[in-house]
């Protein structure tokens, strides 16, 4: 499900923000332990055909009220009872083909036993009627008495194994079956489910029925159920219905945020060779979703923080699209050929990841699909805990399958296929795929068999060392110039440690040499530890790229004179070949050069990617003359995706009164909103003489979602004055809109550290039933470092209504706040990240945890706002 792209465009946009808040937890922590997912596909005893579901809801009770009727085909002979998932339900009856039938149940299952042993082809109907109160797979959200206007929706969420909390049935992939879908509901209620929509009758008392038909089979993850209030827009692609939903008072939101789906469709269905494949195609948007999106058949339910505000929707140049173009794609990769076992999800979000991009280069074109994918290694190389593990892996016991190698490494494995193969090659081994295994559930030896028989390209080598090994080639490279035999002598070292599943790689290499007559592409085979290529060049070379156009998940040090490097950041055809070099040239300090040619890629690059990392790098260089030019910028740029970078850039900028005037005018003043929010963060760092007053004026005044409140409220906290408690605690109290709740518990949490009081505040928010004001108290009592926490943290493991992402959470809070002074570990000279984004990130040395937790804060922050949609990902607890 996730993926997340950053709203701030700053970091990897391909996963989900909290993939990278474990993965970091991880590195702070000893792993969070989380029951895992069944890795291996079950053994079945029978095949789940057509299910007939029946929901009624209690609203006081938070109660589901169901009857369902399985019909299914016993598989082996001698079969003797029929067992389903069931978790937390109360049974209250079950019929087998319409007699009443003994069961019994433990915590997990429900048992069956037949009158007499089955045999291989028999066909039962079982009933069940039952009742319960969900604690997980499906999730009431209602008026309460602080947020009494929110529209009622209940919601559900299957993936991986949740759904027989609120549907006793078979609860694993490797089964499909078509369904009906019967919903009672208030009259006044919207319903979703999969399938087309066959009837709504009136049901009398106030209630209606809808009733959904599905008849193409699919998992039993992949059923959703919605009913609530909400609104409703009709779009359609080649006559199949595409429908938009959201909460009611948001519906003008849909069609800004969800226009584009169809042009998608188009581009996904023929790609592929296979049109879109289910009955209608919509997507729900709910509140308090315990995911980013999840691509449930032909009825994704996305989060409603994708319903960006109009005003705010065009300041984010890619939208909401790599969220919606990932679930789309899911509706082919996942749901009509799925995954047999977890352990295989990479086939669901390797494609749904590389989707992403396919959607990019299209619309956005290359340079847009480029700088993500520069973005995404960085970020994969950054996540030390995916390096050791395979793609396909079924030794997830205390981590998650789904990680950031199912979803990013996935991605970039079908990238570099696709690379390889050629484009034409690459599709007809999908299209053949999807055909031959439509309606199927597969392991990952299906896909290279299905590309092999189309291509006739053999894949073995490949999928062993990116799919089956682990890790990635990490390069160390150099070059000399033979004047007299005009060759190129490029020496390739492999220097990634050989151990586990990382062996040496064998791979293509693009590598182009620039000389003054010209440009020449020669293309090696990598395979040893070293090695060195003699490759042509009448004169000696202006510049040479390896791998041109990063076409290889890889690191590289490449070892370059500051000349070549200028060359290369005005030079290069392709940006990840001048955004690499917009990062080596940072490197080199005070160098006026350098910063110059740092100045001309932010004024003039045609790429806004590499314009944005020019002025990071910029903000980096601490340095007089690199200030003016980004103050420069604020003149010229005006996309607000850049726009924001230069303000952010800008506040690394310590000690110059010309800086805090401009970003004072910027916040109070300028087209753009994200420049806004943006300059109101840099304020708070650099904590000059006025800020308190323009942070306090900016919480004060309104803007679209309260945009530039929540950013002035998070800015508090930086500025550090405990002047300021008295206001978060207003802003952060019950009843205040919850994503300004949660960027001032963010902002109290760094006051008045030794305040007991406010600790014992800000635990009290760990009871409230919403999802992010939890989360953002959660974090923020591990930033006080107040061990009084740790009770209420420990008490709030016990609970049973945890959602994915907050064991972890807790579980590294908790060791934070155990963590004695004296553990912390020394600072550490090298620990500076060129790729680090936040104003806290500049000029000091700083120790690799703090920098960590700067991230896990500002990713936490982005979740917290939903500012970037995000998949979900990290399977519940299961005790
Ligand atoms: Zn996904």
């Amino acid at each position: 499900m996730i993926r997340e792209p950053l709203r701030n465009g700053h970091h990897g946009r391909n996963r989900p923000a909290f993939l990278a808040l474990a993965a970091l937890l991880a590195i702070l922590t000893a792993a969070p332990r989380l029951r895992a997912d069944e890795p291996y596909a079950r053994s079945r005893d029978y095949d789940l055909q057509h299910s007939k579901i029946s929901l009624r809801f209690d609203l006081e009770q938070r109660k589901v009220l169901g009857e369902v009727t399985h019909s299914l085909s016993i598989l082996r002979d001698g079969t003797a009872k029929i067992v389903f998932d069931s978790a937390g339900l109360t049974i209250q009856k079950v019929t087998v083909n319409k007699a009443a039938a003994k069961f019994e149940t433990t915590a997990e299952k429900l048992i069956i036993p037949l009158a007499a042993e089955a045999k291989s082809g028999d066909k039962f109907d079982v009933t069940i009627r039952y009742e319960g109160k969900p604690t997980k797979g499906m999730y009431f959200i209602l008026p309460d008495k602080d947020y009494p206007d929110r529209p009622s929706q209940i919601w559900t969420q299957g993936e991986s194994e949740d759904t027989h909390y609120y549907l006793p049935t078979y609860d694993y992939p490797n089964d499909r079956l078509t369904t009906e879908t019967i919903l009672t509901v208030p009259a006044s209620w919207l319903t979703v489910s999969n399938g087309k929509l066959i009837s709504i009758t009136d049901s009398g008392k106030g209630l209606k029925t809808w009733y959904w038909k599905e008849s193409v089979p699919s998992s039993t993850y992949l059923i959703t159920v919605i009913a609530g209030e909400f609104e409703e827009v009709k779009d359609a692609w080649h006559g199949i219905p595409v429908t938009y939903y959201a909460p009611k008072g948001r519906g003008d939101r849909l069609a800004i945020n969800y226009g584009r789906t169809p042009a998608m469709m188009e581009l996904f269905s023929k790609k592929f060779g296979v049109d879109y494949a289910w009955e209608k195609y919509a997507q729900t948007m709910v509140d308090d979703f315990v995911a980013g999106g999840m691509e449930n058949s032909s009825a994704t339910t996305n989060t409603s923080n994708s319903l960006v505000h109009p005003k705010l929707a065009p300041e984010y140049l890619t939208g909401e699209d790599d969220l919606i173009s990932h679930e789309l794609g899911h509706q082919w990769f996942g749901d009509l050929v799925t995954c047999k076992d977890w352990g295989d999800i990479w086939l669901n979000e390797g494609f749904a990841t590389f989707l992403e991009a396919v959607w990019s280069e299209a619309h956005f074109g290359n340079d847009e699909a480029d700088y993500e994918r520069w973005n995404s290694t960085r970020e994969w190389f950054e996540s030390a805990n995916l390096w050791n593990k395979p793609l396909v892996r079924h030794d997830f016991d205390d981590s998650s399958e789904f990680d950031g190698n199912a979803y990013g490494k996935g991605g970039w494995v079908l990238y570099m296929l696709r690379h390889q193969l050629g484009e034409d090659a690459f599709y007809r081994g999908i299209k053949h795929y999807l055909e031959v295994n439509r309606g199927k559930n597969v392991v990952t030896a299906d896909l290279a068999k299905a590309i092999e028989e189309a291509t006739h390209s053999n894949v073995d080598q490949f999928f062993s060392q990116w799919v089956y090994g682990a890790g990635a080639p990490k390069f160390d490279l150099g070059y000399t110039y033979d004047g007299e035999k005009h060759q190129v002598m490029l020496t390739v070292k492999q220097t990634q440690k050989i151990e586990g599943r990382v062996g040496l790689f064998r791979v293509p290499v693009d590598v182009e040499i620039t000389t003054a007559t010209g440009r020449k592409l020669y293309n090696v085979i990598v395979s040893k530890d070293k090695q060195t290529f003699s490759l042509p060049a009448e004169s000696a070379p202006l510049m040479v790229l390896f791998d041109k156009g990063g076409q290889l998940l890889k690191s590289a040090d490449f070892h370059k004179e500051k000349k070549e490097w200028l060359f290369q950041l005005k030079n290069a055809a392709d940006v990840v070949d001048r955004a690499d070099a917009a990062v080596a040239l940072g490197k080199l300090k005070n160098d006026e050069e350098v910063v110059t040619a740092l100045g001309d890629a932010l004024r003039n690059d045609k790429a806004w990617g590499v314009r944005a990392i020019a002025a990071d790098t910029l903000g980096k260089l601490t340095d007089a003359a690199a200030s003016k030019l980004l103050l420069a910028a604020l003149d010229s740029n005006d996309k607000p995706w850049v726009r924001s970078r230069v303000v952010t850039a800008l506040g690394n900028v310590k000690d110059d009164p010309a800086v805090a005037s401009k970003l004072n005018s910027v916040a109070k003043q300028d087209d753009s909103y994200r420049a806004r929010a943006a300059a109101l963060q840099a304020l708070g760092h650099l904590k000059g003489p006025d800020v308190f007053a323009t942070l306090t004026a900016a919480v004060a005044a309104d803007s679209p979602d309260g945009f530039l409140r929540k950013a002035a409220l998070r800015s508090l906290g930086s500025l550090g004055d405990d002047k300021a408690v008295p206001l978060l605690l207003q802003w952060s109290a019950a009843g205040k809109p919850i994503d300004s709740r949660t960027a001032a518990i963010n902002g109290l949490g760094r006051l008045q550290k030794d305040n007991p009081d406010i600790t014992k505040q800000i635990a009290a928010y760990l009871s409230e039933p919403h999802f992010p004001v939890r989360m953002a108290a959660i974090y923020a009592l591990g930033t006080r470092g107040d061990a009084t926490a740790i009770p209420a943290l420990e008490a709030l493991l016990k609970s049973d209504d945890l959602s994915i992402e907050m064991v972890p959470m807790i579980k590294g809070q908790i060791a934070r706040l155990k963590k004695p002074a004296s553990e912390k570990p020394a600072t550490h000279p090298d620990a500076g990240n060129a790729d680090e984004e936040s104003a806290e990130g500049a000029g000091g040395e700083k120790s690799t945890t703090e920098q960590r937790l700067e991230k896990l804060e500002r990713l936490l922050q982005e979740m917290n706002d939903r500012l970037k949609s995000m998949e979900k990902r990290l399977p519940p607890p299961k005790q």
